[in-house]
């Protein structure tokens, strides 16, 4: 139970109160952003990328707009993990997310990390055509990133299968990226290094 003496002290339980629920809404914030984010590469993450897809695949619908959708994975990442070991498999991953970020637009594309050593990028306003073109120019940098390994003389390249598709006529998310994963299948079939677009 709270007496009240003075106008001073309601002056001073007001400011607590304000201090309290400031620091609540932070703390809020933070979550929020610690639940959608891949702590590893800061991509978004796939329950992040689930919704997103969900939303973006409506409003494309709704406004008979152009969507993509690309699902990378990088070739033969268990071998390099059993390699050079786990550690040297995360800087890989970490260095793949920061270049799938660097090459997205701002504000538009939504990186994220799939799972495991699996990204997708959602592209709105982007046919495959354009989606194709985009994979190839990462698929093209990332193999020239060099990685250096304490234990190796020369530097280790990697490489990433990428699968595209776009979004049919009346179409939902689900096809949209069961499509993208049997091109990127498609992709690896072919010995990797590649890009392949659904239905091509
Ligand atoms: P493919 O060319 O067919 O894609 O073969 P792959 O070896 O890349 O595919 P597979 O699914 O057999 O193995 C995926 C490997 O990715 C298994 C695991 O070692 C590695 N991996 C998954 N998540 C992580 C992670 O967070 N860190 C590291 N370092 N490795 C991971
Ligand atoms: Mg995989
Ligand atoms: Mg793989």
């Amino acid at each position: 139970k709270l007496n009240i003496k003075s106008l001073h002290e309601i002056e001073e339980l007001l400011n607590s109160f304000n201090i309290m629920s400031l620091k609540l809404n932070e703390s809020y914030k933070r979550l929020e952003t610690l639940s959608i984010i891949d702590k590893l590469t800061g991509l978004y993450n796939r329950r992040y990328f689930d919704e997103a897809l969900e939303k973006e695949v409506l409003r494309a619908r709704r406004f008979k707009h152009d969507l993509s959708l690309m699902f990378i994975d990088i070739d033969k990442f268990k071998h390099f993990n059993d390699t050079y070991g786990h550690t040297e498999g995360d800087v890989v991953l970490q260095r793949l997310g920061r270049l799938i970020k660097e090459q997205a637009r701002n504000e538009i594309d939504i990186a994220c990390r799939y799972g495991g050593e699996e990204f997708t990028v959602i592209l709105p306003e982007t046919t495959s055509n354009d989606a194709f073109t985009i994979a190839w120019r990462l698929i093209r940098d990332f193999r020239g990133i060099k990685f250096h390994i304490a234990t190796e003389e020369e530097p280790v390249q990697e490489t990433i299968s990428i699968g595209v598709a776009e979004l049919e006529y009346e179409g939902d998310s689900k096809t949209l990226l069961v499509q993208a994963d049997k091109a990127m299948y498609e992709a690896k079939k072919l010995g990797g290094n590649r890009v392949c677009d659904y239905g091509v």
